[in-house]
């Protein structure tokens, strides 16, 4: 037999999956927009990025609190290392701007099906302040991949034209 579980138990523990996603979002964000200098329209949308996730990790502890839970400190703790090996991995690379680019793409397509996840979760579960909560954080999300994806050509020309002058630094 195996035991029921509640809608609402589900949905507390993918809130607390979301945001140790966000803190690991928060960590990756940073490092990047610290080591970006050449390219200022994508340091200043990643440092918008990075206030909207500030305020997503606020909604998401608030919806954990209202169903009377706390956030995950043990997962929190896994997603920081992990961001922290992935900052850390990407300063290596010589076109660490076109491969931040590219992840961060990537993760806002991660976190765009974790709050797609979420809403649905919350509206089964008849929690309509959530369901709000993660629509407003998952509009966000849509924006920055959108920006990403429509940045991506511009960045990776830039890229290659600071890479083949002889003076200038490209790859940040
Ligand atoms: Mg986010
Ligand atoms: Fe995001």
């Amino acid at each position: 037999m195996t035991k029921a579980i509640e809608p609402v138990d589900n949905l507390l523990d993918w809130l607390r999956d979301a945001h140790a996603m966000e803190q690991q979002a928060e960590r990756m964000l940073k490092a990047q927009s610290e080591r970006l200098e050449h390219y200022p329209k994508l340091k200043a949308r990643i440092d918008k990025h990075i206030v909207e996730t500030e305020g997503q990790q606020r909604r998401l502890q608030e919806c954990i609190e209202r169903l009377g839970g706390s956030p995950s400190t043990l997962k929190d703790i896994a997603g920081k290392l992990m961001a922290f090996g992935q900052a850390v991995g990407g300063m290596t690379m010589s076109d660490e701007v076109v491969k931040g680019a590219m992840s961060g793409y990537v993760f806002e397509n991660v976190e765009i099906a974790a709050y797609t996840v979420l809403v649905e979760a919350a509206n089964y579960a008849g929690d309509e302040l959530t369901a709000k909560a993660c629509s407003a954080t998952l509009k966000e999300e849509i924006a920055m991949a959108e920006w990403l994806k429509d940045h991506l050509p511009e960045i990776t020309r830039a890229f290659l034209a600071r890479a083949e002058a002889p003076d200038l630094e490209a790859k940040r």
